[in-house]
């Protein structure tokens, strides 16, 4: 099929809810995507941070292939092995949690939210979220996410959430009633645009859902599986949460969605009160299961931390050249760019030049390549992207 006749398939049988470049993308290796016309692009927003290791990682490819030949999907009815290992290796690189799988981060937060309804006392209902912060398009994690521009159209919301300001003690500290049951927080906000909590802030939260019998709930499914250079972001905090969820980069590009709670936390969960029918099948884990491995094998979260490094300061040295570029911030890869005015042009443009970044909030470039990438490859993105952005300021 040409380009154009997928297009037009999709105009005809695909709803359109999706701003979509007119691009086919047939095939993904590594830090690249090649589209339908031959094209090869650099992907330095891989998947939407779903292929955070990169497409077609060989050792998911075969984790694939081998349990496609095996089972492809038990029902919990059952156990089965693979879901079991996962959890294992997921609990010993937190805080040696208990797991359950679903098959995307809203529903790894909608699991959460509701094992934190379940275990705190019934007048417990409401949850605290933070300006910026985005938690999934679900009715309830739709509630959950700050940001007015969501839920245009669909009001009236869940009820019981309450929005703070992000970093803001004095907010958080005269919003915590008697009623919250958690707070549910990115320590690093991606789609709001790459905003790092502070320490202070994040033990504010710890220290009043301590006093208040409220739980603390991490929502790491952009910021977890190492994209910060440690496999969780808030391993970058002297806090530890009481439940944590996660998706995107987890399946290696397979969809697969997970909560953890501690274990007197988890065992609220009991038989009847959740469940996922394809949660934590026997294909989506194996191939979670390989990802892990991958990043413990080929040391990528030090390739996180050490590339993440480089690449902020080739960003940071582009600052000096290009009047619109206001700050870089990030932790590892998961970086984001400040510019003072909109970014989609420098996006698509950049597209034109084989470079796949992100533009989020309107102003802010997101830079998040895959684990694997190399300094070669960084320096080919930033190249681009500086070109792009000389054009602009002529
Ligand atoms: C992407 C994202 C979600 C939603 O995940 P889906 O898999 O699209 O449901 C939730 N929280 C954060 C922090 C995300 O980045």
């Amino acid at each position: 099929m040409t380009t154009q006749e997928t297009i037009e398939l999709f105009n005809k049988y695909v709803i359109g809810n999706y701003n979509r470049l007119p691009k086919v993308i047939v095939r993904g290796e590594g830090c690249y995507i090649w589209d339908a016309d031959g094209n090869k692009i650099l992907d330095m927003f891989p998947g939407w941070a779903v292929s955070g290791i990169g497409h077609c990682h060989p050792k998911v490819v075969e984790a694939i292939r081998k349990q496609s030949e095996q089972l492809l999907h038990i029902d919990n009815t059952f156990y089965s092995e693979p879901q079991g290992k996962l959890a294992k290796l997921l609990s010993e690189r937190a805080f040696g949690g208990k797991c359950f799988f679903c098959n995307s981060g809203a529903e790894a937060n909608e699991a959460a939210m509701k094992l934190a309804r379940l275990y705190t006392p019934k007048e417990k209902y409401k949850f605290i979220t933070c300006e910026g912060s985005f938690h999934g398009r679900t009715l309830a994690t739709l509630a959950a996410t700050a940001q007015p521009k969501h839920h245009e159209g669909l009001l009236p919301l869940m009820p019981g959430f309450i929005y703070v300001p992000f970093n803001d003690v004095a907010a958080l500290e005269a919003a915590f009633t008697d009623e919250v049951a958690a707070v549910l927080i990115e320590p690093v906000q991606g789609e709001g645009g790459i905003n790092l909590a502070t320490n202070e802030y994040l033990q504010t939260i710890r220290q009043l859902c301590d006093e208040k019998g409220a739980l603390i709930i991490f929502d790491e499914v952009q910021s977890g599986i190492g994209r910060t250079g440690k496999w969780f972001g808030y391993q970058h905090f002297d806090v530890i949460p009481d439940i944590m969820t996660m998706a995107k980069t987890l399946g290696g590009g397979v969809a697969i969605g997970a909560m953890m709670a501690r274990q007197e936390i988890a065992d609220s969960l009991k038989p009847g009160k959740h469940a996922s029918t394809f949660g934590g099948n026997a294909l989506a884990c194996a191939a979670a299961v390989a990802t892990i491995e991958a990043i413990d094998e080929e040391g990528l979260l030090q390739n996180a931390i050490e590339l993440g490094e480089y690449a902020k300061d080739k960003l940071e040295q582009l600052k000096d050249k290009h009047f619109i570029i206001d700050h870089v911030r990030g932790l590892g890869l998961m970086l984001g760019v400040q510019l003072k005015s909109a970014g989609t042009d420098i996006v698509n443009k950049c597209l034109d030049k084989g470079l796949r970044i992100n533009c989020t909030h309107e102003t802010v470039i997101r830079f998040m390549p895959p684990m694997i990438v190399t300094k070669e490859q960084i320096n080919k993105a930033i190249e681009i992207f500086d070109n792009v952005l000389s054009e602009q300021t002529e």
